[in-house]
């Protein structure tokens, strides 16, 4: 088998198109091993771990190969109390999904004298437990004589007694870095892999699949001087026939002015039309050519995938419609047995 992206003769591997963290379905046999860990190493990451596609995994328990939910909040950073940078917080969920602020260790100093200081320290109250221990350090710490057990237990009650500080509704102050480039590269990988499915081998020798096959493998930088076109818009403009499907991605692949465009939307969330070739006569020879309009739609929740034409992808979305108004399934079963060209 030839390699898509090293091109040279392997053994194959499973590459998931649309990767298998944000529900991809469909798997394609013409990436070695290597490339294929290289892909999921460097380049999937971009896209599964954006955090506006964590929220969608995270509400949709798509968790991927580690086989674990991931978690929206782990992406928040310096996380306080607002208007107490030093209060920091880190945020958690309890069993019943709510967040859940954590109080941080926090020890300060204060000169209270020439050669005395007084040192606070604040932990959160599910560790209360930990109070022992922490009078124990700090008394070594400082050249203090250790406390007898009495002792020692007597002063984790005068603390206890005072009981914990507490806030209620408290505003808490997070900030969220979003990178808005390195999502790019995988939208790429979908898009070129498509287009070598879908155009066959021939494509594998077009400039454009070359330039992108670079830039996806991290040999090249995406510029734009090396040509790669690629839009971003929102799914509703892209595909107005999936408008409201969250739990769907979807590519799209049509021709204008002698150039291929593969569109992609991932959820609601990413969508891009990226030029896959400059030279679509080479490979669709009438408007009626099967390649000229293929469409695949792959389902989160059902783990499958239509790839079929974009003309039955259009009547199978009206039907769907209608028979949510009450008309016979009998006739979306049909229209599935037989528009699957
Ligand atoms: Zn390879």
């Amino acid at each position: 088998m030839k390699c898509y992206f090293c091109l040279e003769e392997r053994e194959p591997s499973d590459e998931h198109v649309f990767p298998l963290a944000i529900g991809g379905a469909l798997v394609c046999k013409r990436v070695c091993v290597d490339c294929n860990s290289e892909l999921g190493n460097k380049v999937d990451g971009g896209l599964n771990n954006h955090p506006l596609i964590v929220l969608k995994r995270e509400k949709h328990g798509l968790t991927g190969n580690s086989g674990k939910i991931p978690n929206f909040l782990e992406h928040l950073e310096n996380s306080h109390i607002a208007g107490d940078e030093n209060a920091k917080i880190r945020l958690t969920k309890n069993k019943r999904g709510e967040i859940v602020p954590y109080h941080i260790y926090r020890a300060t100093e204060t000169r209270i004298g020439d050669d005395t200081y007084l040192r606070e320290i604040s932990i959160d109250y599910s560790d209360k437990k930990n109070i022992p221990k922490i009078i124990e350090r700090e008394r070594k710490r400082n050249g203090m004589k250790k406390l007898s057990k009495e002792e020692l237990d007597k002063e984790v009650s005068e603390i206890l007694e005072k009981g914990p500080v507490t806030v209620d509704m408290p505003k808490i102050s997070s900030s969220l870095k979003v990178d808005l480039s390195s999502f790019r590269r995988c939208m790429m990988k979908i898009a070129y892999e498509l287009a070598c499915m879908w155009l066959g081998d021939q494509y594998l020798d077009d400039p454009t699949a070359d330039r992108l096959r670079k830039i996806i493998m991290g040999i090249d930088e995406e510029s734009p001087e090396n040509g790669i076109k690629i839009v971003f818009g929102t799914d509703g403009m892209l595909f107005p026939f999936l408008r409201g499907q969250e739990e769907t991605h979807a590519a799209a692949l049509s021709e204008i002015n002698n150039s291929i465009i593969i569109c992609l939307k991932i959820f609601n969330t990413i969508s891009t039309a990226i030029v896959v070739t400059e030279r679509a006569d080479l490979y669709i020879s009438n408007p009626l050519d099967k390649k000229a309009r293929r469409c695949l739609v792959n389902n989160i929740k059902t783990n499958r995938y239509r790839n079929w034409s974009i003309v039955a992808e259009h009547i199978h979305c009206c039907f769907r419609r209608l028979c949510m108004q009450s008309v016979s399934p009998h006739a979306v079963l049909y229209l599935q047995r037989h528009c699957t060209s």
